[in-house]
């Protein structure tokens, strides 16, 4: 049985770890026993109607979250942070030297590679931003215009929009806190932290205004503050996180049923982030890794694969703080269908 109050941590036995790592290996997930994930968000959302929901990576923080009726097959398409481009700025360390491609410096503009994104997104309702850096936002403006998906973001994310002529009639600004009811899903807005970079010296208290223009340079794409999102829909509560950090009064009492869980390493430089994060969120039944991958990298290639090296360990904290949570290491762009993966 599950035991939501459990506090202890439990050892993980070299045998766990070697499934851990071979199942990782062969298949890109791992799975644990899980609990139940009913609570009072759940059942908020449970309309009657069969339901199904997946997710797909994009890499960074990004995702695509579709969920289905039966038997109509009426769709919700809620994109989060979608960054597809992968262009190749700041941090040449970070390049891949078989990569081609331009690179960027910080006075340059990224322009969206559209033909990818056209491959990718046919359809998107709604777009969440995280916060304004290249890599959540770059490509929103493109993928709202091409879709007429509504977006919710921040005021710098919002007016980054704007500049890039995303009608208003799309724009909803957020500062946190907010709890907003949409048709079939509903969306609370959690006010977070960026990752704790350089050391901790990082610190942005930048913010793009209402009368700034296209095209935007890399260096004008602000943090503008950081968000964390609750989404609920087909019968899920998903929590989706665009760094590695967060403020624990604000996710305490969260029950989300999928935590999307920054697994960076700057995560280290938080105070006891795994355990408190899965403490505060009621040790969720899955969580599945993100922004744990070299995003200036393409699809495809060797470099731009979430990588093991901050994967493996970051599982291994998971499973140590809450050893009945089942966790996934996503593979970029491959469909995750919440419905297979066990949990009880
Ligand atoms: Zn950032």
């Amino acid at each position: 049985m599950c035991n939501p109050y459990r506090k202890q941590i439990q050892p993980i036995s070299s045998r766990q770890k070697d499934k851990i790592v071979s199942i990782l290996i062969l298949l890109g997930i791992t799975l644990a026993l899980g609990c139940s994930g009913s609570t009072e968000d759940r059942t908020r959302t449970d309309t009657g109607i069969p339901q199904k929901t997946t997710l797909r990576y994009f890499g960074a923080a990004g995702w695509e979250i579709l969920s289905t009726s039966s038997p109509d097959g009426d769709s919700i398409v809620v994109l989060v942070d979608p960054y597809l481009t992968r262009a190749k700025y700041a941090s040449p360390e970070t390049w891949d030297p078989n990569d081609s491609r331009p690179t960027y410096s910080r006075d340059d503009t990224i322009f969206s590679d559209v033909d990818l994104i056209d491959s990718e997104i046919a359809k998107a309702d709604y777009i969440l931003i995280h916060h304004a850096h290249p890599d959540h936002i770059m490509d929103a403006p493109y993928i709202a215009k091409k879709t007429g998906a509504v977006v919710i973001g921040h005021e710098t994310a919002i007016n980054i929009m704007r500049a890039y002529d995303v009608p208003d009639s799309q724009l909803i600004t957020v500062r946190g806190g907010e709890d907003y009811q949409f048709n079939k899903m509903s969306v609370r807005v959690i006010p977070s932290l960026h990752s704790p970079l350089g050391d901790k010296r990082y610190y942005q208290s930048g913010t793009v205004d209402k009368e700034v223009s296209r095209p935007l340079k890399i260096s004008q794409l602000v943090e503008g503050g950081s968000l964390m999102f609750l989404v609920r829909i087909g019968g899920e509560v998903i929590l989706t996180m665009g760094s590695m950090n967060f403020i624990e009064r604000e996710i305490e009492g969260l029950r989300p049923t999928i935590a999307l869980v920054g697994a960076a390493p700057s995560h280290l430089e938080i105070q006891n982030y795994t355990m408190r994060l899965m403490e505060g969120l009621g040790f969720p039944p899955v969580v599945i890794v993100t922004h744990a991958d070299n995003y200036r990298t393409p699809y495809g290639t060797p470099m731009a694969k979430v990588r093991e090296d901050w994967a493996l360990p970051f599982v291994d904290e998971v499973r140590q703080a809450s050893p009945a949570t089942v966790v996934i290491v996503p593979e970029h762009l491959k469909v995750i269908d919440l419905s297979s993966i066990e949990r009880f």
